[in-house]
């Protein structure tokens, strides 16, 4: 169940008003990396979770994610203000003020609605935790560059908590998907392809005006190597069949129930 505490998460104090920022503020509130994004996909993400430990984790998590919001839909509500009244802010955005009041919509900057399909919930939990990860670096990244354009302090003491925060779910995330110790790259039941697996397929060749080919750890080491196309004189890529084998990759105890009708079970906890 959820209840409302009538105290933000953090105090937020605006000294001068800037509508067109409030604006650029949205992207944050109903917007794809937005913190209802981050709060409605984790919250679903941990309705769905069979592992009790990391549920407890998409919960914490989700939750204060709408604290995030709360606190973000002030911040814009106090930058907004001036929009309902002078004339030169309103007409900044006839959205907002004429059609929301100039206060907080659940809009991205741009002024486009939010919608359920910014959100990722696969239903495994190794994949979720993996796209947990990318969602904060999203996050993150927004927050840096609205901190880069205001000279706001307040403003900018806000975002840097808020900012700060995503890191931390960041590492929680990744220590959470470490903790299923599942080997590198190993999703779902059944194993990829031997060889086909290790290839690094060369489908952008030649030196023009767009570069050249480059060789780095991406393509020669860590299991992997270069296969030219055959179109180049190259080997091309192993397409012999090989038959799938569901129950070949590695699972964890911590794994969601492998979905498909012909499945091995998870393996028992220790
Ligand atoms: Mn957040
Ligand atoms: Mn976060």
């Amino acid at each position: 169940m959820y209840h409302h505490v009538k105290k933000l998460m953090y105090t937020v104090n605006v000294g001068t008003p800037d509508p067109a920022f409030g604006k650029m503020l949205l992207e944050q509130f109903g917007g794809a990396n937005g913190e209802l994004a981050a709060a409605m996909q984790y919250s679903i993400q941990a309705w769905n979770c069979e592992d009790a430990a990391r549920k407890d984790l998409l919960l914490d998590i989700g939750t204060e994610e709408l604290s995030h919001l709360e606190v973000v839909g002030a911040l814009i509500r106090m930058h907004l203000k001036p929009m309902k009244t002078d004339r030169a802010a309103a007409e900044a955005d006839p959205l907002v003020t004429i059609a929301g009041g100039g206060g907080v919509c659940l809009c991205n900057s741009a002024g486009t609605a939010w919608t359920a399909d910014y959100l990722k919930v696969t239903g495994d939990l190794a994949v979720d935790l993996r796209s947990n990860i990318a969602a904060e670096a999203r996050a993150k990244i927004v927050y840096d560059r609205l901190i880069n354009f205001t000279e706001d302090v307040g403003t900018q003491e806000t975002l840097q908590f808020l900012m700060t925060r995503e890191i931390t779910h960041m590492r929680s995330f990744a220590a959470a998907l470490e903790s299923m110790e599942k080997p590198a790259y190993s999703i779902g039941t059944i194993a990829p392809t031997p060889t086909l697996v290790d290839e690094y397929f060369n489908a952008s060749t030649g030196e023009g005006d767009l570069g050249k080919d480059y060789v780095g750890p991406w393509n020669e080491g860590n299991g992997l190597h270069i296969v030219n196309s055959k179109r180049e004189s190259g080997e091309g890529l192993t397409i012999k069949p090989y038959k799938p084998q569901p129950g070949t990759e590695k699972m964890s105890p911590h794994d969601s129930t492998p979905v498909g009708a012909n499945v091995p079970p998870r393996p028992k906890a220790a």
